[in-house]
């Protein structure tokens, strides 16, 4: 499944992926996952907002358990964040099929819509639309780089843009979710472990700090006579970097926007973003208005995710299942046999600072849970990001049983 996707959105100069949500990439994308289901017999549903959910069983008689996770991309990200968990979601379910497994709920695989925010600046839209945590009419007006409205780009999509919103229909079938991520840290390298299990996702927030100036000639304006916003901007993204030091925390301006942007001549206004995460919301809350205080202008928030702390019960159960899976000889079906390997330890219970579709449906108050798969490097957003397959088939595995647990 990874290699039939690896074609879709793929930047053969960079060998990084480019799938903006509602890009030609990803409408390539929702029939791929269309044309996985099938086959499984699956009953595909796009809902409201976008997000693509196909089922096992009848999730509206009684709440289903679903996994699953995103396949849009940051721009030239890697093959793993979001299809890694798309992708295992599926094998885990055939897996299950292949054991003779009869779940006593329905089983889903979800696909969240433009998780990353790629195109539009706001990450996890189809769930926070979902949820309620995005108003249907912020989210209708965000605009991407060509000036076109979300609006605009779902009506050219063949989708209405009126039907946007919370959808407590659909989240009623959601009695859990689990979502299995490639881990974008190097946690699990450092415990030996194939997979983990996430404990918390840290806050975090995305800010624009508009810098204003005014445009004029490279060569004719004396320096002295300059209100170039390059300059502040520069100050600021130099501060960023000591305060996050200082308070704990890590803090990125990954993009920018420069305009006019010609090469001849002083820029007129600079609005550039900035990412930050840590621990304490108070620590991340802190740099921040640092920041605008230092360079003064304000800090726009375009998103906001409070700390997520997946529920201590099923985060657990979780990390046991998947021990024990992991400890079960090679295609053993269900729970393991031997007494002494199903005393199996626990895989390991890691805290993450990248935001998740799971943090979104947490905090709406359905139950939630994350494993991870271990990436060698811990580099992730990038083409460079890798998970070896023995370690995507173990996710798969623990996944499978965690599934078999939680639907019986
Ligand atoms: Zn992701």
């Amino acid at each position: 499944m990874l290699d039939d996707l690896a074609r879709i959105g793929h930047d053969p100069k960079t060998n990084g992926y480019v799938r903006d949500a509602w890009s030609a990439a990803d409408l390539e994308l929702r029939e791929w996952f269309r044309g996985e289901a099938g086959p499984l017999g699956l009953d595909v549903r796009e809902d409201r907002n976008g997000n693509l959910w196909a089922w096992w069983g009848d999730p509206s008689r009684k709440p289903g358990v679903v996994t699953g996770s995103h396949l849009d991309s940051v721009r030239q990200g890697g093959a793993f964040d979001g299809p890694l968990g798309v992708v295992s979601a599926f094998a885990a379910l055939d897996l299950l099929r292949r054991r003779g497994v009869r779940p006593a709920k329905a089983l889903g695989v979800a696909c969240f819509t433009d998780e990353e925010g790629a195109r539009f600046g706001v990450p996890c839209v189809g769930s926070r639309l979902l949820t309620g945590a995005l108003t249907p009419d912020r989210a209708l007006g965000l605009t991407d780089d060509a000036g076109d409205t979300l609006a605009d780009v779902l009506t050219r999509a063949g989708r209405r843009p009126g039907d946007l919103g919370k959808d407590d229909e659909t989240l009623a079938m959601v009695g859990t979710f689990v979502e299995l991520h490639v881990e974008q840290g190097r946690g699990l390298a450092a415990t030996g472990s194939p997979v983990g299990v996430a404990s918390a996702i840290w806050p975090h927030g995305r800010w624009r700090f508009d810098f204003r100036g005014r445009a004029d000639h490279a060569g004719t304006t004396r320096l002295e006579d300059r209100d170039d916003p390059m300059l502040p901007f520069a100050r600021m993204v130099l501060a960023a970097r000591e305060a996050a030091v200082r308070h704990g925390v890590v803090a990125t301006v990954g993009r920018a926007r420069i305009s006019p942007g010609n090469t001849n001549a002083v820029p007129g206004l600079v609005s550039a973003w900035l990412d930050a995460r840590g621990a304490d919301e108070a620590d991340v809350r802190a740099l921040v208005a640092e920041l605008a205080e230092g360079a003064g202008v304000e800090a726009a928030e375009e998103s906001w995710t409070p700390v997520v702390d997946f529920e201590a019960g099923l985060r657990d159960r979780l990390a046991a299942v998947a021990g024990r899976a992991a400890a079960r000889p090679e295609g053993a079906p269900g729970e393991a046999r031997d007494p002494a390997r199903a005393e199996a330890a626990p895989v390991p219970v890691l805290p993450t600072g990248a935001g998740h579709d799971a943090g979104i449906l947490a905090a709406a108050g359905v139950p939630t849970a994350m494993l991870f798969v271990r990436n060698p490097t811990g580099v992730s957003h990038s083409p460079d990001e890798h998970a070896d397959p023995a370690d995507c088939e173990a996710g798969v595995a623990a996944l499978a049983s965690v599934l078999e647990d939680l639907c019986r």
